[in-house]
């Protein structure tokens, strides 16, 4: 991925961010999903009172993608910070999002945490979950 793109997705990201349902952690997370071909997908994270139903920003992502038909993945952006606040550091995606991810994704898939357009760091899905278990190891 060319920088130009990888801004675009991050700007996509901090876009969605903006839609966050947080009433309870006040925690904004922000996803924009790259399709391989080209689609972008956006999703925050939506919580509820029941907290166990919540869902992650990019859990969100990709189940719109995914109900959409999309199958094969490029790259996801993520942002996220405490509401009405600018965002201080990078928000991981959690293991279960990793999961998620793995279930879809090859081993090189890309990971950009974002704090804004100029400050993100990427990573491959086998950096963020080694030796992970997938429909390979059924
Ligand atoms: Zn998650």
């Amino acid at each position: 991925m060319d920088e130009r793109d990888i801004k675009k997705l991050v700007e996509a990201a901090l876009s969605a961010r903006e839609k966050a349902y947080v009433p309870y952690s006040h925690f904004q997370v922000g996803a924009a999903l790259l399709a391989k071909n080209g689609n972008v997908y956006k999703g925050c994270n939506v919580e509820n009172a029941s907290y166990g139903a919540a869902i992650c920003a990019e859990r969100t992502a990709f189940v719109k993608a995914v109900s959409e038909g999309e199958r094969e993945f490029a790259a996801i952006a993520v942002a996220g910070g405490r509401e009405n606040e600018s965002i201080q550091g990078y928000a991981y995606p959690c293991g279960i999002c990793r999961q998620f991810m793995l279930e879809f994704c090859d081993r090189d898939f890309t990971i950009i945490v974002a704090r804004s357009t100029e400050d993100y760091k990427c990573h491959s899905l086998e950096e963020i979950i080694p030796m992970g278990f997938s429909a390979d190891n059924l």
